[in-house]
C-alpha cells in the first residue's frame, strides 16, 4: 500500500555523476522500485549505452530491441520502446542498447540535439496523462560523461540527483559537474535544479567515510538526503537475478534504506510544491 505523497506535477530527475562507479545506475533503480511499491508510477529511462539499469530491472536490451536510441536518433515515440518490469507492477524502463554508443556522434549532425529526448518524454508524459496514467516520477540513468546524452537528460529533467560516494575525490568531481549544470541553467534549461544528493556505498566506520560525508552535508545541507546507502553485498548481487534489492531482498538493509531515501524524495516533493 502506498503511503508516500503523490507529486503535484510529474518529477524527472537526472541521475548524474561523471564518475564511474558512484552508484548512479543502483540508485536510479532502487528508488525508482521504492517509490513505485508505494504505489507511485515510475519510469526509468536508460541512457546509458551499458545498459545497466535495463538488466537491473529485468528488461531485454540486446541489440534488437528498440530503445532510447530509436527515440534519439530514429524519431521513435518512447511509448513504443518503454517495456513493464516485470517485479512491479507500476514501474517501467525505457531500455538501452548498446546503439546508444554511437548516438552521442550521430546526435552532433541532428536538429534539436539537446532536445530530442525531452521532446519525446514531454509527448509521453502527456498522452499517459490523457489516458488518466499520469507518470508521478521519471529517472534518466546517465553514463558516465558529460556528453550530448546527459546534456539531453539535463534538458528534459526538472531535477538533478547526484549520488556521491564517500571517498577522497568525491568533492572534487562534483565541482565540474556543478559547473556543468550551471552551463545547462544558463543556456538551455533554466529550470534545472540540483535537488538532491544521495551519499552512497557509506561505510560509517572509517573516518576518511564519516569526514567526507560531513564534508558533503555542509556544503549542500539542504540537498543532502538523511538517509544514507551502506555498502551492502545484498545491493550488489540483486542486479545479476535481474532484479532490484527493493524486491530481491526487501528486509536487508540495502531495501530499508533505499526505501527511506525514496520516501525523502516524495515527502520533500510533496513539500515545495
Ligand atoms: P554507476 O552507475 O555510477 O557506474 P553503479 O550503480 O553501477 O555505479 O555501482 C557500481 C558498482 O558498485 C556496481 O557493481 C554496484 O552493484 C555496486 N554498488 C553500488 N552501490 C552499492 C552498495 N551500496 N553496496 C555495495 N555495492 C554497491
Ligand atoms: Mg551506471
Amino acid at each position: 500500500g502506498s503511503s508516500f505523497p503523490r507529486p503535484v506535477n510529474t518529477r524527472i530527475f537526472t541521475v548524474a555523476n561523471q564518475k564511474g562507479g558512484v552508484g548512479k545506475t543502483t540508485t536510479t533503480v532502487n528508488i525508482a522500485a521504492g517509490l513505485a511499491k508505494a504505489g507511485l508510477r515510475v519510469l526509468v529511462i536508460d541512457i546509458d549505452p551499458q545498459g545497466n539499469a535495463s538488466t537491473a530491472l529485468g528488461v531485454p536490451h540486446h541489440a534488437e530491441v528498440d530503445s532510447v536510441y530509436d527515440v534519439v536518433i530514429n524519431d521513435y515515440e518512447l511509448k513504443d520502446v518503454v517495456q513493464d518490469c516485470p517485479d512491479l507492477s507500476n514501474l517501467r524502463c525505457a531500455p538501452a542498447t548498446i546503439h546508444l554508443a554511437g548516438a552521442e556522434i550521430e546526435l552532433v549532425s541532428l536538429v534539436a540535439r539537446e532536445q530530442r529526448l525531452a521532446r519525446a518524454l514531454n509527448r509521453y508524459l502527456r498522452e499517459c496523462e490523457e489516458q488518466d496514467e499520469r507518470v508521478d516520477y521519471v529517472f534518466i540513468d546517465c553514463p558516465p560523461s558529460l556528453g550530448l546524452l546527459t546534456v539531453n537528460a539535463f534538458v528534459a529533467a526538472g531535477e538533478v540527483l547526484i549520488p556521491i560516494q564517500c571517498e577522497y575525490y568525491a568533492l572534487e568531481g562534483l565541482s565540474q559537474l556543478l559547473s556543468n549544470i550551471e552551463l545547462i541553467q544558463k543556456h538551455l534549461n533554466p529550470e534545472l535544479a540540483v535537488s538532491t544528493i544521495l551519499l552512497t556505498m557509506f561505510d560509517g566506520r572509517t573516518n576518511l567515510a564519516s569526514q567526507v560525508a560531513e564534508d558533503v552535508r555542509e556544503h549542500f545541507p539542504e540537498q543532502v538526503l538523511n538517509a544514507a546507502i551502506p555498502r551492502s553485498v545484498r545491493i550488489s548481487e540483486a542486479p545479476s537475478y535481474g532484479q532490484t534489492v527493493i524486491t530481491y531482498d526487501q528486509a536487508s538493509s540495502g531495501a530499508l534504506s533505499y526505501l527511506e531515501a525514496a520516501e525523502e524524495i516524495a515527502e520533500r516533493g510533496a513539500k515545495s510544491e
